[in-house]
């Protein structure tokens, strides 16, 4: 009989499967074979029954029913209301483009508006006027020693595409009423808010009501085109007297039941950052010439395969503070499956990553998008240019600065051909407001009295809003207004129901009364 094999010997013996064939024949019979066998399979049961365990365990934590609380009953409103919104649509506050004039006879006009449909606001809250379009009233409150709070909203609309009037179902500036909704463009974004905002304020003046803190109403002409006459000077007014918001509440997250249909419940998203906005022009010169004797490369060339290799690979896929914890909060009412994968993702993250990113929006939230919109070169048929320009619009995640995307857009296109250069006007992701914060919890606070069965959630908004600027202030800048699902804004068949206009008035009612609490 042989002696039994040891370690060294084992590894150093270049024939190691003769060794191992003579080692199992000579030293083991077929029932100690078993009885090894056995013991491994046992092992190999235990860390699989270990590891399940651990998964159900964690599941089963996420498994508990999501808080539900009493909501109010949401009170009727005037006819006059609906008139005020359907008249404000009616007059064409409309943003261009940034380089393209506005029509300030329709500005004064809305202004001439305001003034003789909130007749009691104009008398009573103080009015400051910016860049002569853009509004701060100011509503002073019982206790000067609380921080006040500014309600935001944005009076001007886009454009209607000329291409598609025609598929509207009313006129878009008619503010028609039509199946218990308002129709026309702006009645969801943003003159919805303005005018809920203004019929909340003029119902409580009517009443003698002094709300316990200084309230501002601020209400920004320019939001579409950048913001920078409206929401920014009036922003930099309040650095400039130190005043400091407890609460800025501006337009962005809304209640939803289709973002998460399996939910079976609607969410308020509230939205506390939003996603960095920045723009740069790729740029490739090489001398051009006759098309009939093109060179192997020439500009345009180049800057299509930059283009091309830039939009190969998205940034890393990061999941930001405001979105985990809204997973969070939702993760107990999804399915089984999902709900395991969210309460395991050191086991699941690329089947839970692989998932989000199949949707292109829900992929926007975990990742800095990057997309060519706009492409520029040549003048004529039969001459191959010497300059091609694209601007390349990048949407970035808290976290991931102009630096960062800059230097993965030159790490994907590795051409040095091809100039890169940011807009001055380029704006970092807002910082994030706390969801302990009392801005974050008061909002909270009111989603379930205005909403029944609501998750409130914290969100990240994808586009840009005019409380951006308010950071500078204010540490609880939040957006959300709580229309559901709105539907056409920016688009064909704008339109606002009935019943979010009065939750939306009774929203801001609500925050101007229970201020001081
Ligand atoms: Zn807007």
């Amino acid at each position: 009989m042989q002696t039994q094999i040891v370690g060294p010997a084992f590894f150093l013996n270049p024939s190691w499967k003769e060794y191992l064939l003579d080692y199992v024949s000579s030293n083991l019979n077929s029932s100690t074979l078993l009885r090894m066998f056995k013991k491994i399979l046992w092992f190999l049961l235990l860390i699989v029954v270990g590891l399940a365990g651990m998964i159900i365990l964690n599941t089963v934590r996420f498994s508990h029913p999501i808080p539900t609380r009493q909501s109010l009953e949401i009170p009727p409103i005037n006819d006059s209301a609906i008139r005020h919104l359907s008249e404000a649509v009616r007059i064409k506050t409309i943003s261009y483009a940034d380089s393209l004039p506005i029509d300030t006879a329709e500005y004064i006009k809305f202004g001439k508006f305001l003034e003789k449909a909130y007749p009691l606001v104009h008398q009573k809250l103080p009015r400051k006027i910016f860049n002569q379009f853009s509004y701060l009233y100011s509503w002073q409150g019982k206790n000067q020693n609380l921080q006040p709070y500014i309600i935001m909203a944005h009076m001007d609309v886009v454009p209607v595409e000329e291409a598609t009037v025609a598929r509207w179902t009313v006129p878009p500036f008619s503010g028609a009423l039509k199946d218990s909704m308002i129709w026309g463009r702006g009645v969801v974004d943003d003159k919805g808010c303005v005018i809920t905002i203004l019929e909340a304020v003029e119902n409580l003046l009517r009443q003698q009501f002094q709300p316990e803190r200084t309230i501002y109403l601020s209400f920004g002409h320019d939001e579409e085109i950048s913001g920078s006459h409206g929401a920014k000077s009036i922003a930099d007014w309040f650095k400039e007297n130190n005043i400091h918001p407890a609460l800025v509440i501006d337009e962005g997250g809304e209640i939803s039941n289709e973002q998460f249909p399996t939910l079976r419940r609607p969410i308020a998203a509230i939205g506390v950052a939003e996603k960095g906005y920045l723009s740069f022009t790729f740029s490739v010169e090489k001398e051009g010439g006759h098309s009939s004797i093109p060179e192997q490369e020439t500009s345009i060339d180049i800057l299509s395969k930059a283009l091309v290799n830039l939009r190969k690979k998205q940034m890393p896929f990061h999941v930001t503070a405001p979105i985990a914890e809204l997973l969070n909060r939702i993760a107990p009412g999804l399915s089984f499956y999902q709900r395991m994968a969210l309460a395991n993702p050191w086991l699941f993250k690329s089947s839970i990553q692989r998932n989000f990113e199949k949707d292109h929006v829900t992929n926007s939230l975990f990742h800095t998008t990057i997309v060519p919109t706009i492409v520029n070169s040549g003048i004529k048929d039969n001459v191959i240019p010497s300059v091609a320009t694209a601007i390349v619009n990048a949407r970035s995640l808290p976290g991931d600065s102009e630096a960062n995307v800059i230097s993965f857009m030159k790490n994907q296109i590795n051409d040095a051909r091809v100039r890169i250069v940011p807009e001055k006007t380029n704006k970092e992701a807002s910082p994030t407001t706390a969801i302990n914060s009392p801005a974050f919890r008061k909002i909270e606070e009111l989603s379930y009295k205005i909403m029944p069965e609501v998750i409130p959630v914290p969100y990240l908004l994808l586009g840009g809003t005019d409380s951006y600027d308010f950071n500078q202030v204010s540490d609880g800048v939040i957006k959300f207004a709580p229309s559901i699902d709105a539907k056409g804004y920016h688009g064909i068949d704008e339109r606002l129901p009935i019943s979010d206009f009065r939750r939306m008035i009774f929203f801001y009612s609500l925050l101007v009364r229970e201020s001081g609490k």
